[in-house]
Formats: C-alpha cells, structure tokens, sequence
C-alpha cells in the first residue's frame, strides 16, 4: 500500500492556510504511522504558535468577503466540493485506510457519508430563513435576522477522519462562516486532501483552512483569541471539558460531541434475529470504535440465551486483517492504548463475574489487531459500565422488567446513542421517552444521517450536528426593532 502513496495526487504534507501550502516555520513535524503496521509513512507540520494566530487573521478576511456572497454561491461551491468528493472517493478512501486503518469498503462508505453533509448544507444553505414578529407599539415591527457567528474552528478525531470534518465544515461554510479545521494527528492525510479539494472546488482562500501540529498548543491558541466565534470538538469528554474551560475566556461558542456508553435493549418481545443484525451494525462499525457503538447489551433473561447464541453465531463470522484485505471486516485499533483498554474492560470484566462466551481472549499479542470477543453476566460494577470500550469487545447484562432496563441503560454519566429493539408500539414510545440520550434507535442499530440532528445529552455534549439545527449552531439571531418612524 506504501507504493501506491506516491502516485496519489490527494497525499499532501503541508497545511492548507489563506490558499497557500505551508510548513512549520521553525521546520518541526510529527510522524504519522499505518496502525496495521506501525510503519512511518509520512510527516506533517507542527505549526507554531505564531502561524496558528496567521491563519485566525487570513480566516477573518476571508470571513468578510464568504458572508458577503449570496447563499447560492455559497451552495454552488458546496455542491461542487461535494462532487469533487465523490470523484476522488478511491484515493481518499485509501489515504483514510492508511492511517485509520478502517476495512477500505468502511473508508468507502465514510467518503460517501462525508460528502453527504456538503450536499447536505449545500442545500440548506439558501434556507437560513429569519423571522419576523408583530411589534409592541403601532406602526412597530421586530424582524430577526441569522447571521453567520464569524470565524470558527473545529478539532476532529481519528475514528472518522473526514466525516467528523464535512460534518462541521459543511454547516459553517453555509452559515457564511469561515472555518480552521485541526485534525487528529493520527489522521490528517484526509482532512489535508479535503483542503486540496476545497481548493478545486473553487472555494475562497482562507474560509476552509486545515492546520496541524501539537493538539494542546493549537487548542490554546484557538480558544484565545477574541477573533475566534466558535469551537466545534468531537473527542473525548476529558478534552472537551478542558476546551470548554477555556472557551469561556471570550464567551466563544461550542459544541461538543463527546463520549458516550451506548446501552442496546433487547426485550423479550424484540424480533431478535433484526436486534442480532442491528447489534452487529451498531457494535462492530469502524471495529468498535465509534461514539455511538453498543457499549452494554442489556437483554431481557427470557431471550438472553437465544439473543447471546445468534450473536456468537453472528460475530464468528466477522473476520480480521488489514484493511486494504478484500473481505475484511475488523481493523486493526488505532492504537496501542486502544489495545490495553479492550484488555483491561475485558480483564475487570471477568475479575468481577462475567463469563467469557466466544472469541479470542485479548492478551495484546497481535499488534493492534484485536479479535471480537463476546461476554455476559456482565454487571454495573464493572469498568465497562462507566467508560466506552472503543474496540471490539460486546458485552451483555441480563435483565428481568422494563423498568430496571431504563434505569440500567440511564446509569451513566453519559447520553449520546441508545438502542432497543422491541414489537410492543406502547413500550416503544415509553421507552423511547425514558431513555436518556440524544439519539435513540428504536429497531434500528445504524443511526448516521445528514438530515438528523446528531448530538448528546448529559456528558456526551452539546449541541447538534447535521440537520438544519446543526447550521443554526453557526448562526446568530438578531433581532432589530423597526419603529414606526
Ligand atoms: P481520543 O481519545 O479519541 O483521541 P481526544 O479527545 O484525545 O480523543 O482527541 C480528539 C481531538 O482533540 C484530536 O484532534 C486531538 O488532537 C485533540 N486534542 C487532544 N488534546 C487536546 C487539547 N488539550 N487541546 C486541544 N485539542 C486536543
């Protein structure tokens, strides 16, 4: 796969800023790695702190004229990223499996995905509507209008490398908002051939910016500056508080897409060959590495023998390799610390009473690949219960009613994705209202799409992406009091 690098037009090493590709000024880097391997195969800029506060001023001049175009040029130039997006769908797909490892169908999938959101804000793009309200006095009228919030920025995980970008970029782009994007550093090879793209595509310079270097120092930079309206963050809880704290400096706005412990129900009443299927989907995408994957199985004791036999049934034919091997379903982990957390919930997990059902026990010795591995008897003293596994390991807990399944599925401090499958429409909507969490899959294990608002509750964040509520994160109400004269 190395051989092929050189050939893709789309592998940049340089930051896309105001236009123009850079390097550190100082020449600093950081290496990127293949998690299949651990191989190097590229470097990227470690940009100082001085070319981090450039690139703020180049996004607010660039900020001053994109606000100033009509929506529709703003949608046109969208729609035409977007279908630069898809043409290029294989070498980005490539790029992502490099250095994500992802199967190369799933990094497939994800382009797709990704280029759903531009077209997605594209067209919502000319439907920024405002309002208008009747006056207090004769003669009076209130009239809101939404502006764009001005110059944001957007810090993006590895887990996926460009969907978690087009998802942010796509609505503050059609906002009228500029935006600096600073991906992973694990994964910016795609985020830097979206910039390429951006650039075809006709965008302005400086309103789709993607910088790179040392996460802490760029995120300080970020949320110090007064010129900055906006921070959009996906990643761990921990950062996102942290950001949090500092964006309080300037009142800049945020939204926060953060961890979860997703709860997946199957009472007794489920089809459970659809709840099989729907628990594949919802545990094993992106080889368990996604916010909203079924971290706890919560299954009613009538049907948890069956439910756990199918899922055995079911996962036994997953299979692991490289990404770029046809057929292959499970990925290496991104990482070594990724390894030592699905070993260490699975070795608490049975120190504590579970019981070990299929699969290979995870003792770290394949690199950062990671067989699934199927337990039950788990309970709510168990690490797994308050943290997110992120990787392969499905764990289920038995219930007996209804109501201890909410409150098991509600423990936690967290509330992005639930799931659960039943036929009984009463309980259906009961639960649904129960569950605390942004987002509930009711029969359903795959829940990403553009036109829904995406976002969590309690610990998982705040506000929404996609849907026509994520572009209102990029907007501003203002509200001008026309008198009577
Ligand atoms: P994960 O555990 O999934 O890697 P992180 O929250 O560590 O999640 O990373 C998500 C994003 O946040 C990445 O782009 C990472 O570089 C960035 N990041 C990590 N620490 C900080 C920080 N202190 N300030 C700003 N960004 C950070």
């Amino acid at each position: 796969s190395l051989s092929r690098l050189s050939s893709l037009r789309l592998f940049r090493q340089q930051c896309h800023v105001g236009g123009t590709w850079v390097d550190a000024e100082d020449g600093s880097t950081i290496e990127v790695d293949n998690p299949a391997s651990g191989e190097v195969f590229g470097r990227i800029p470690s940009l100082t702190a001085a070319q981090v506060e450039a690139a703020i001023d180049t996004a607010q001049s660039a900020f001053i004229d994109w606000r100033a175009r009509t929506a529709q040029q703003r949608a046109d130039m969208l729609l035409r990223w977007h279908d630069l997006v898809l043409a290029n769908r294989e070498d980005i797909a490539i790029l992502m499996t490099l250095e994500q490892g992802k199967p190369l169908a799933e990094a497939q999938g994800e382009v797709d995905y990704a280029a759903s959101f531009l077209r997605w804000f594209a067209e919502e793009a000319r439907r920024v509507y405002g309002e208008t309200i009747p006056g207090a006095k004769p003669g009076q009228q209130i009239v809101v209008l939404r502006q764009p919030v001005g110059v944001t920025s957007a810090i993006t995980p590895w887990n996926f490398p460009a969907a978690m970008i087009t998802r942010k970029a796509g609505a503050a782009l059609a906002a009228g908002c500029s935006m600096i994007v600073k991906p992973a550093e694990a994964t910016p090879y795609t985020a830097l051939a979206l910039a390429v793209l951006a650039e075809e595509a006709g965008l302005p310079p400086g309103v789709f910016n993607v910088i790179t270097g040392e996460a802490k120092l760029i995120g300080q930079v970020l949320t110090a500056s007064p010129v900055v309206r906006k921070l959009s963050f996906t990643g761990s809880t921990a950062v996102g508080r942290q950001l949090m704290a500092q964006c309080a400096e300037h009142i800049q706005k945020v939204s926060l897409e953060l961890g979860g412990n997703a709860p997946f129900i199957v009472f007794e009443d489920a089809d459970l060959d659809r709840a099989v299927e729907g628990a594949m989907a919802s545990k094993f995408r992106n080889t368990g590495q996604t916010c909203v994957c079924a971290n706890r199985f919560l299954v009613q004791r009538s049907v948890h023998e069956a439910f756990v036999d199918k899922l055995a049934a079911a996962m036994a034919k997953l299979r692991l390799g490289n990404g770029f091997e046809p057929g292959v379903t499970q990925a290496p982990l991104i990482n070594q610390a990724a390894v030592r957390k699905v070993q260490q919930h699975y070795r608490d997990a049975l120190d504590k009473g579970a019981r070990h059902v299929s699969g290979a026990v995870p003792d770290g010795g394949q690199g950062n690949f990671v067989e699934p591995v199927l337990i039950t008897e788990v309970n709510p003293s168990m690490q797994l219960c308050h943290e997110e596994t992120f990787g392969p390991l499905a764990a289920v807990m038995p219930f007996d009613t209804e109501q201890q399944a909410i409150e098991l599925a509600n423990a936690t401090p967290y509330g992005l994705a639930a799931y659960f499958y039943s036929r009984d429409v009463h309980r259906c909507w009961r639960v649904a209202e129960a569950l605390e969490a942004g987002i509930v899959g009711v029969n359903e294990g795959a829940i990403s799409n553009p036109a829904a608002p995406f976002g969590g509750v309690k610990a998982s964040g705040l506000g929404r992406e996609g849907s026509r509520h994520g572009l209102e994160e990029y907007t501003e109400l203002k509200y001008l009091c026309m008198g009577a004269g």
